[in-house]
């Protein structure tokens, strides 16, 4: 018999998860802080819960979709003393630390905790190209895997309930990093009266051929191999951005997202690293 799944939390995201759990046959119970969000999926055949209390009455699973760390503590703290021996998979994004922090607090109550990091949008959910990171209890990432399935790709990266926001996070700075320099490239042929979807043309392909680069990147830092052959020199990729700052101030382009890559780049030459690859930006950005 499968046992229902309770999702708190119906947001965009909630509700899509939701959705995809009722589509899959399983009985789902809802809740929303508002209750309007929770019609839709009534009508399709979630139990609509009045309260969280309700809502976590039962012995199933508990999926949490809110807004951050600290709206899911909001949620769960005044039912904590009842929810001894269950399950939560928490789904919101949180920090890896934050993640950490709920896992020590379930552990603490004798609850079985499972963070989930979502590397989709609602739209995707249950559908190709969803992905689902997770982190924490072992137990409950193979005891509920056919529920996980079910919204995406799941893949454990082991009892660490940081590990997966760590991977969430660390993905999404890179690729919020190229957002950010293709908006600035945008500005650059903007400000020559070039269209921005004129620009996306030549900037995709280019830079999905650079991602190319990544993989030999990740080699020399795991190598820590700055100093062998065929790499761009740090000096080399100096001249470059110093040229493409130049050419950003040209244009009246602001340079607050390029100047710090040059800076980085600045302070490891100083350094007396100037003849070292470029990936040497690592040992920059890595502290202490
Ligand atoms: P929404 O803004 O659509 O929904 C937020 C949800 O949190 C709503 O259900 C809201 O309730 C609830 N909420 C906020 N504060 C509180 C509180 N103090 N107490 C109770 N409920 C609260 O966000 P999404 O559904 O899009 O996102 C949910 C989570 O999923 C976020 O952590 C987000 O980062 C993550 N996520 C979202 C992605 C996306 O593309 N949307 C992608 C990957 C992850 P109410 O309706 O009452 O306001």
């Amino acid at each position: 018999m499968t046992t229902s799944t309770t999702v708190l939390g119906l947001g965009a995201m909630g509700s899509a998860l939701a959705r995809a759990a009722l589509d899959a046959g399983r009985p789902t119970v809802v809740w929303n802080r508002s209750p309007h969000r929770a019609q839709a999926l009534g009508g399709r055949g979630a139990v609509v819960a009045g309260n969280v209390e309700e809502a976590v009455a039962g012995d199933g699973v508990i999926v949490v979709c809110l807004f951050d760390h600290q709206s899911v503590h909001s949620v769960l703290d005044p039912v904590a003393a009842g929810l001894s021996g269950r399950t939560v998979i928490n789904l919101t994004t949180t920090t890896p630390n934050e993640s950490r922090e709920l896992a020590a607090w379930a552990a603490k109550r004798g609850i079985v905790y499972l963070d989930g990091a979502i590397m989709a949008v609602p739209q995707m959910i249950g559908g190709p190209g969803s992905a689902i990171l997770y982190s924490g209890s072992v137990t409950a990432f193979e005891q509920h895997r056919p529920l996980l399935d079910r919204w995406g790709v799941s893949s454990f990266f082991g009892p660490d309930a940081g590990m997966a926001s760590l991977y969430d996070m660390a993905m999404l700075t890179g690729m919020y990093a190229m957002f950010a320099g293709f908006l600035h490239g945008a500005a650059m042929v903007g400000a020559a009266g070039v269209a921005a979807t004129e620009f996306a043309e030549l900037q995709v392909p280019f830079l999905a051929a650079m991602t190319g680069q990544l993989a030999g990147f990740a080699a020399t830092v795991d190598a820590k191999d700055y100093a062998g052959e065929g790499q761009q020199s740090l000096q080399f990729t100096e001249t470059a951005l110093a040229a493409l700052l130049r050419a950003t101030a040209e244009q009246g382009v602001a340079v607050e997202v390029l100047q710090p890559v040059h800076d980085i780049v600045q302070r490891q030459i100083t350094a007396g690293f100037g003849d070292h690859g470029t990936a040497r930006i690592f040992e920059e950005l890595k502290g202490a």
